[in-house]
């Protein structure tokens, strides 16, 4: 059996993390089998769905590199087969036309709160009104008392009372189909073998058992993953700050970051927290995930963001850096030069965003000091250290790390300084400010006419005395 599992958004909104976790998991879970994955835009309501979300979500599984092998389907092009199953229970007697009004239901349903009570649809409302022209919906037959069980993977299996569930509708009177019944109608023709999805969905299965067994179709693998908590201990929502992949994206995460911090979310292999995503494929079991709820720990995201940073080959990093320069008005090519810098500022930055705004200082035709580091660091006892460097440097054939070395040591030794001394101003007259990566890569990057350049023109800001 070709294990095929499927990722079913519906599209009123962007892909949240949530969602995100439910398609990761689904399609590890293929590749691992080397089954496929399917992607299904649930657009049955027409009121919330939109284009514009349907692509947000399609770009932000592209961006997440979460390829599908067929689709997307959209529910909304498929009502012939909702139309079709439906008419099959009809015929098979597992549901009938219902053509009770709403406005009547509503009288029901008021008789029965003023009695205290819950309305329970009955079935011999049904034919009350039936007649030719009049409209209807179509509802399925339950049992009226027992119990109905769901197995679930990760829970075992999962018993309802029957009498909670009342003959619920599956084709509204527009034709269109109720979510359950077009969740189970695709989930059967689509030959999905392994249902992975929130446990806010469980409470749907026992109404999706019934219409799979109603039509004979085989209930597929289903795996209730816990939701995701934030850090209060609460389910994560908009109030927790951005959820949405997009907001990470633009937030300059990158998305080995994204993929490695969700997989994590209810699924462990050991206390391995690093896992590219061939790693991941080859170890996601539905084994491995966890019962409890799991926290969105940003820190941890955070972390992992800045691991993918640093280990990832800085040509990949600049090319992802670039345009962002772009969009604040720095247009750098990818060099030599921008490699050097990438693979220092990459040591620290925790987001793409650290790099783009701490970049600008090497490609500066004039250097802008910050007032406090100026005022503190270049000051006028500095001015005659900072021209024997320049004397010094400017003597150097070979303008490498080494002999950058040989001249700041002989600089300290000749006027008994220590390095402290010297390179922090070092530093303000070469990037304007008092943090950057080490003052050496930092002149190794600026190439030797940059440097006394720079060296310079903070010694003419330097007032003598
Ligand atoms: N369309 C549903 C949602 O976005 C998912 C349904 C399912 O996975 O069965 O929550």
């Amino acid at each position: 059996m070709t294990v095929r599992t499927r990722f079913a958004p519906s599209p009123t909104g962007s892909l949240h993390v949530g969602g995100a976790r439910t398609a990761i998991f689904n399609w590890l879970f293929a590749r691992h089998a080397g089954g496929q994955f399917i992607l299904r835009v649930e657009d049955t309501d027409r009121e919330r769905s939109t284009e514009e979300s349907i692509l947000e979500i399609t770009d932000a599984m592209e961006w997440l590199g979460l390829d599908w092998d067929e689709g997307p389907f959209r529910q909304s092009e498929r009502l012939e087969i909702y139309q079709k199953h439906a008419n099959l229970l009809l015929d098979s007697g597992h549901a009938y036309k219902c053509y009770v009004t709403p406005e009547e239901l509503d009288e029901k349903r008021k008789e029965a709160q003023s009695r205290g009570d819950v309305l329970h649809y009955k079935r011999e409302w049904a034919k009350l009104n039936e007649g030719p022209d009049v409209p209807y919906v179509i509802r399925l037959q339950t049992p009226d008392e027992g119990t109905i069980e769901v197995q679930d993977k990760l829970r075992g299996t999962v018993t309802f009372d029957a009498t909670e569930v009342d003959d619920f509708i599956i084709l509204k009177r527009d034709g269109f189909p109720t979510y359950n019944f077009a969740v189970v109608v695709d989930d059967a023709t689509m030959n999905i073998t392994h249902v992975i999805r929130g446990d806010d969905h469980l409470i749907n299965t026992p109404r999706q058992v019934l219409i799979y067994k109603s039509l004979n179709y085989e209930v597929p693998t289903l795996a209730h993953v816990s939701m995701i908590l934030g850090s209060d201990n609460k389910r994560l929502s908009k109030r927790h700050g951005a959820t949405s992949v997009v907001a990470y994206k633009d937030r300059g995460y990158l998305p080995e970051a994204i993929i490695n911090f969700l997989s994590r979310l209810g699924w462990s292999y050991g206390d391995q927290e690093i896992f590219s995503k061939e790693e991941l494929i080859e170890k996601f079991t539905l084994d491995n995930v966890g019962k409890s709820a799991a926290v969105f720990n940003e820190e941890k995201l955070e972390w992992l963001n800045s691991h993918y940073i640093k280990n990832d080959p800085p040509e990949k990093i600049a090319e992802l850096v670039i345009p962002l320069l772009k969009e604040n008005g720095l247009e750098v090519e990818l060099d030599e030069k921008l490699i050097k810098i990438i693979k220092e500022l990459s040591q620290r930055a925790k987001t793409l965003l650290d790099i783009r705004d701490s970049i600008n200082y090497f490609y500066a035709s004039e250097i802008e000091f910050e007032e406090k580091a100026k005022n503190k660091f270049l000051k006028s006892e500095i001015k005659p250290v900072l021209q024997d460097i320049v004397d010094k440097l400017s003597n150097l054939s070979d303008f490498n790390m080494d002999e950058m070395h040989k001249v700041f040591d002989q600089v300290m030794e000749e006027r008994e300084l220590k390095l402290g001394k010297i390179a922090q101003p070092v530093r303000v007259a070469l990037t304007g400010g008092t943090v950057s990566p080490g003052i050496f890569e930092v002149m190794d990057i600026l190439g030797k006419d940059e440097v006394i350049a720079r060296l310079n023109n903070a010694i003419s800001v330097i007032p003598n005395e």
